[in-house]
């Protein structure tokens, strides 16, 4: 369908995709298929940011493949929407460096997720690489490279979003209207907190459910989760506000009626953990077992991701090279580059 408006989102491959990344961004990015022009990334090149050893880049090819599994697992659909492997797209590199020339080093310097990210891998301030900081410039060549409209994305991409914003508006106002100013689309919960109680769940932080961890594990996740701590007997009133345990049903169980009664019975102390704990994981594993089920059909067909991966990933090589072009041509570059070539060749044939 041609003249549909586009989206561009995606994931660093640190590991398997966590109900965190679905109610974030993963559940739009289903429900717009339709709508949109869909492009889903799998962000190896932001993985290097902080994580740039060989044992990560040798664990890629596993977490590549369950990501994409995960993906086909809640919905996305490849006869729809186009799933790609964003270091083959050579485009982008060099969308990159043009992009790197329209924001400023404070601009970058100064966004709190990347001091977040440093922390998360163990880094201190002194050790955050150029490429880190580098890490919401790459992220607008990913979202300008299809001249996206619509970014998903968690609440703690948003402030990235808002630097792709800046650098199509740059480009535009010193090129030539190139880009649409795509916005950010925040999920239905912008930040779900982590089993643990920290403010975000993440794939590296260990604090995680998993859409791929099966019923077993999400029930003994969920015992262990966080609650409200100062409520040591099932008879203390407890705080739903802010309460993990909650905040979990709000977003995953269905049955409202259910967690209204669990709510009031806490606030009273009239309902033991147990009780709210075994609700909530039947309620995830209820959400989780169809995708369980067609994450398996997936898993079975032998060489299915790859071919996901590689057709998807031939098309947006053509989109990028395309957009590259355009982009050249906006800038005058390609116009010197011909202009030059011509006189030589000129020469060259006198001689
Ligand atoms: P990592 O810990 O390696 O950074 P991550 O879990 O943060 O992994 P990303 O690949 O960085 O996952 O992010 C993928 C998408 O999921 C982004 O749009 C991000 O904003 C969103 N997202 C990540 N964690 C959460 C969360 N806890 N709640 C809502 N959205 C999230
Ligand atoms: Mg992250």
């Amino acid at each position: 369908m041609a003249g549909r408006k586009r989206i561009l989102t995606g994931d660093r491959p640190t590991g398997r995709m966590h109900l965190g990344n679905y109610i974030g961004s993963m559940k739009n990015r289903v429900r717009l298929q339709d709508e949109y022009e869909c492009y889903f990334l799998i962000a190896d090149l932001h993985m290097l940011t902080t994580r740039p050893e060989k044992a990560h880049i040798e664990a890629l090819r596993e977490n590549i493949r369950e990501m994409v599994l995960d993906y086909l697992a809640v919905g996305i659909d490849p006869s729809r929407s186009t799933v790609y492997l964003q270091s083959a797209v050579h485009a982008v590199y060099e969308m990159n460096l043009f992009f790197e020339m329209l924001v400023t080093l404070p601009r970058v310097a100064r966004l709190p997720s990347i001091k977040d990210m440093a922390r998360a891998a163990n880094m201190d301030d002194e050790a955050i690489p150029f490429g880190l900081v580098g890490y919401p410039v790459l992220q607008a060549a990913d979202i300008l490279m299809p001249r996206a409209h619509l970014v998903p994305v968690g609440k703690d991409n948003e402030a990235h979003v808002e630097v792709t914003r800046e650098i199509a508006r740059r480009f535009n106002h010193y090129y030539g209207e190139v880009f649409p100013v795509p916005d950010a689309m925040i999920g239905e919960v912008p930040t779900l907190v982590g089993t643990d109680g920290q403010a975000k769940m993440g794939k590296s932080l260990e604090n995680a459910i998993y859409l791929s961890d099966d019923a077993g594990t999400v029930e003994k996740r969920v015992r262990g989760m966080y609650t409200d701590p100062r409520r040591v007997r099932a008879d203390i009133p407890g705080t739903v506000e802010g309460n993990p345990v909650f905040i979990y049903h709000d977003a995953f169980n269905p049955n409202r009626e259910e967690v209204e009664d669990l709510k009031a019975r806490y606030r009273e102390g009239k309902v033991g953990d147990v009780e709210v704990k075994g609700k909530l994981a039947r309620a995830l594993n209820a959400f989780l077992d169809p995708v369980r089920d067609r994450r398996q059909r997936f898993a079975e067909d032998r060489g299915y991701v790859e071919e996901v991966l590689y057709e998807g990933t031939l098309r947006v090589q053509r989109v990028a090279d395309e957009t590259l072009r355009t982009m050249k041509a906006a800038m005058g570059l390609t116009g010197i580059w011909n202009r030059i070539s011509r006189r030589a060749r000129k020469r060259m044939e006198r001689e």
